[in-house]
Parts: structure tokens; C-alpha cells; sequence
């Protein structure tokens, strides 16, 4: 009987992610039927500000007329071409990225999400090792709290426990490290020498696994989802000189701190070291279409040359890797990136919110303000001295008390056990001063009540 009316109350047939359904039925969220700039609207017509930019993906704010007009244009001239063909937009991309990342030479491989991404990252260097006389490299480091993706392999790099429970065995060939972490390093340490600890994982583990069993090293330029981690400065040019002396690829996750996010077009500016692969997805069209891209320098790319039948090419293909209609829509999304000079804005709404913010540095649940551009996080302890985090449903009634204010924003939920403590900021990156405040506002408000 109790199925029956749960299922009489259930409110559609559509499996959602990340959703306990059976809270749902207490408490259905309204659907959202519009957007504009930073804001949706329910079908209430309430507005709510997007302090998240959908899945931190929003980076040109919603509705674009622009955007979707060239949609438009580009499905009625050519809406679709087998992968291994290609059309204009595709070609026009692949060159604007290369541009942008200021490599002369390279290759781009398009998927159509960030996981895709960087499963094909996890393929080609395998086969790149293969080709180039190390065939025993194939194992891959990652980091914990890091989020690469939900495929079998991406879920596996990924360094968060809670998002494994049920789908085991993952994929084998996988190792992690501890990521920097500054808010909670030995207290002894210099933010410098935390960084230098923590390249000493990598390489150590490099070591102890044998060199020539290692084939890549994964990570965010900070990470995101899992925390929104900041790295010391020295950290990624020490990790970049540790995968060069064991000939170990970088690949940098630039799902997120792409196109613009952190307040430089890709995250990797801030610490001034390039990856050998890098991924992207996410802002790389704002959402507008599922787009992604798997950047490769060009000596990775030319280990693939061979005889037609030597089996040395790439034999990977996705049904819409090459979309022309995402590319096309891409390449104005970049456009308006650019145009607007959104980058800028990003990186003074970061010095605005976070002035903002730190209005609260003492309140008592307030650990750390951190992130970079508009990637923003802060890390809610039950005591500032212990640091001890802040329990979940205290957490979690913050961000329900900013939703009931209008104002969207998330926590890193279900990722590491005991450590769901960070209350994540990333609204588009067209984000008004006025619209700053109501974010500022909201926490405010969310964590003054929290205290009764
Ligand atoms: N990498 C990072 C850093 C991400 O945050 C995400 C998604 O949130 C992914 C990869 C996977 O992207 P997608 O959800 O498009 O598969």
C-alpha cells in the first residue's frame, strides 16, 4: 500500500542524477521553464539567481539569442557529418583552440562531454606509450577530492570515494594522491613547502610504482566539485618538472577552469606550467550544446602515424565527436567570451564577492574563503580551531535557506566521507555587482540563522 501511494505521489517517470527520489516526494522542486543572464524562472515565475551557472557551465549567462541563432544557420546548412569527415566549424574550432592555448602545432580531438574528455586522454596515452617504446606505462595518477567524470575509468581517476560505493570492480591501472590542501596542511609548513610535500607524493609514487609503469598524471589546475582547492603557487610547475624527468604526461582537466572561469581564460595561466593533453568541456560552449575537446601536443599526436593497417590510429570514434553544430556554436560562445572581455569580469566580481565575504571571516562556522575568479568556496567548520567540518545537515541547511532567499548555490555532497563541507560559488561570468550581492546577501542571511 505504501508503494502505492508513493508512487501515485511520484511526480514524473524522469530518473534525475544525484537525487534521492524518495525526498523528492516530500519535497518537489519546481520546474525551470526560462532563463536570462544570471537568472531562471520557475514555473511559478519565481527568478532565481543561477550562483552556479547550471553545472559551473553557464560561463556566457543564459539566453543567448546569438547563440541559438547560429544553431539555427548551422543545422539547416549542415546539421550532422560522419566524425571522420569534417565541416567548417569543426576546422575553425580546432585552430581557435590551439590559438588560444598558444600552441603552433597540436591536435583536437571533440567529444561531446567532459568525461568522454578525458576517457579519450586516458586511451591516447596509453597508446602513445605503447608507440613510443614504453609499453609497460600505462598506469594513471590522480589526485583525491579531484572530479574527472562518471565513465567506468573517468569515476575511477576521480578522487571521490562517495561517488564509487556499488559500481565496483572500477577499472584497474588507477592510483591517487593526496591534492594540496592549504587550509588543512601541517601546521608547520610554509604554503610553498606543503606544495613541495605534495609533488614529493607524486614523485614517490612514481618511484615506488616503477617509472616505467607510469603512463599520465590527471588533475584540475585547482579542483573544483570535490572542494574547491586552491593549489600553492609552486605546485604545478614542481608537478610539471616531476612528470617530465619520468616522462610521465600531464594532462590537465580544464573542464571547468576553461574559457574563462577562474579569471584567466584557462586555469593553467594562474601557475604558469602546460599540460601535454589538455580537456575541456563546460564553457567551452557555455552549455548551450554538449561540446568537449581532448587537446594533444603535436609529439603525442605523431606517435599515431603508421601504415593503414599497422593498427597505430586512434581507433576511437563518438557519434557526435566533431558536432558541427556544437562547434559552430562554440566558436561564437568564444566569440562573445572574448567580445565581452568576460575573463576581466570574472577576475573583479572574484575581488567583489570576496570582499563581500569576508564580512563573515569570523563568523564561527566560516573556515576558509577561497577560489579564484568565479570559482568560489567556503569551507564551513563546527570549530575554527579544530577545524573540525561543519556536520551535513548544517551544511546542507544553508544551502536550502540561500535557495528559499532566491539564490542558487551548492555543497560538495557525496564526494569524500566527512568532508561534504564546502559551500561552492560559480555563477556566469557576465555576473553584475548587483547581482554579487544577492549572493553575498543570501550567505549572509543563511549563515546568521544557522546559529539558532
Ligand atoms: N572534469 C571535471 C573537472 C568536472 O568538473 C566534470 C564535471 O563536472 C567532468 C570532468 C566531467 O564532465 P561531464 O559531466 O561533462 O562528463
Amino acid at each position: 500500500e505504501k508503494m502505492e501511494t508513493q508512487k501515485m505521489n511520484a511526480p514524473d517517470s524522469l530518473w534525475r542524477p544525484m537525487t534521492q527520489h524518495k525526498m523528492l516526494l516530500q519535497n518537489h522542486p519546481k520546474h525551470i521553464v526560462k532563463a536570462e543572464g544570471c537568472f531562471m524562472i520557475n514555473e511559478d515565475g519565481d527568478r532565481i539567481l543561477d550562483g552556479t551557472a547550471g553545472l559551473w557551465c553557464v560561463n556566457v549567462g543564459h539566453g543567448r539569442k546569438e547563440l541559438a541563432e547560429v544553431a539555427k544557420a548551422q543545422m539547416e546548412k549542415l546539421a550532422y557529418v560522419i566524425p571522420v569527415m569534417t565541416s567548417d566549424p569543426v576546422v575553425e574550432l580546432s585552430a581557435k583552440m590551439l590559438e588560444m592555448l598558444g600552441m603552433e602545432k597540436g591536435h583536437v580531438y571533440f567529444t561531446s562531454s567532459g568525461s568522454e574528455a578525458n576517457e579519450t586522454a586516458f586511451k591516447m596515452v596509453r597508446q602513445y606509450h605503447l608507440q613510443t617504446g614504453n609499453p609497460r606505462k600505462h598506469k594513471i595518477i590522480s589526485r583525491h577530492r579531484a572530479y574527472h567524470g562518471n565513465t567506468l575509468a573517468t569515476m575511477t581517476a576521480t578522487g571521490q570515494a562517495e561517488r564509487k560505493i556499488g559500481y565496483e570492480p572500477l577499472a584497474p591501472g588507477f592510483l591517487h594522491i593526496p591534492p594540496p590542501y592549504p587550509y588543512r596542511r601541517h601546521p608547520k609548513l610554509t604554503e610553498e613547502e606543503h606544495g613541495t610535500e605534495c609533488v614529493k607524493f607524486l614523485e614517490d609514487t612514481i618511484i615506488y610504482e616503477g617509472e616505467e609503469t607510469v603512463a599520465a598524471f590527471i588533475m584540475e589546475p585547482m579542483i573544483s566539485g570535490g572542494g574547491v582547492m586552491v593549489p600553492p603557487d609552486n605546485y604545478l610547475t614542481e608537478i610539471r618538472r616531476v612528470c617530465d624527468k619520468y616522462n610521465v604526461l600531464l594532462i590537465l582537466d580544464e573542464v571547468v577552469s576553461g574559457f574563462g572561469r577562474t579569471g584567466k581564460m584557462f586555469g593553467h595561466e594562474h601557475w604558469g606550467a602546460k599540460g601535454d593533453i589538455f580537456t575541456f568541456a563546460k564553457g567551452m560552449a557555455s552549455g548551450y550544446m554538449p561540446v568537449a575537446a581532448t587537446v594533444v601536443t603535436e609529439n603525442i599526436f605523431e606517435a599515431f602515424y603508421g601504415e593503414a593497417n599497422e593498427l597505430k590510429h586512434f581507433r576511437h570514434v563518438n557519434t557526435y565527436g566533431g558536432h558541427p553544430v556544437a562547434a559552430a556554436v562554440s566558436l561564437k560562445n568564444i566569440e562573445i567570451v572574448e567580445r565581452e572581455n568576460l575573463v576581466a569580469n570574472a577576475a573583479k566580481m572574484e575581488r567583489y564577492i570576496k570582499a563581500g565575504l569576508n564580512e563573515f571571516a569570523d563568523h564561527p562556522f566560516v573556515g576558509e574563503i577561497r577560489g579564484k575568479g568565479l570559482l568560489l568556496g567556503i569551507e564551513l567548520v563546527s570549530d575554527k580551531e579544530s577545524k573540525t567540518p561543519l556536520e551535513t545537515a548544517r551544511s546542507n541547511a544553508i544551502v536550502q535557506n540561500c535557495m528559499k532567499q532566491g539564490v542558487h548555490v551548492m555543497r560538495n555532497g557525496y564526494t569524500v566521507p566527512g568532508l561534504d563541507n564546502v559551500l561552492i560559488m560559480a555563477p556566469p561570468l557576465v555576473l553584475q555587482e548587483s547581482e554579487a550581492d544577492m549572493i553575498v546577501d543570501a550567505i549572509g542571511n543563511a549563515l546568521k540563522q544557522a546559529l539558532n
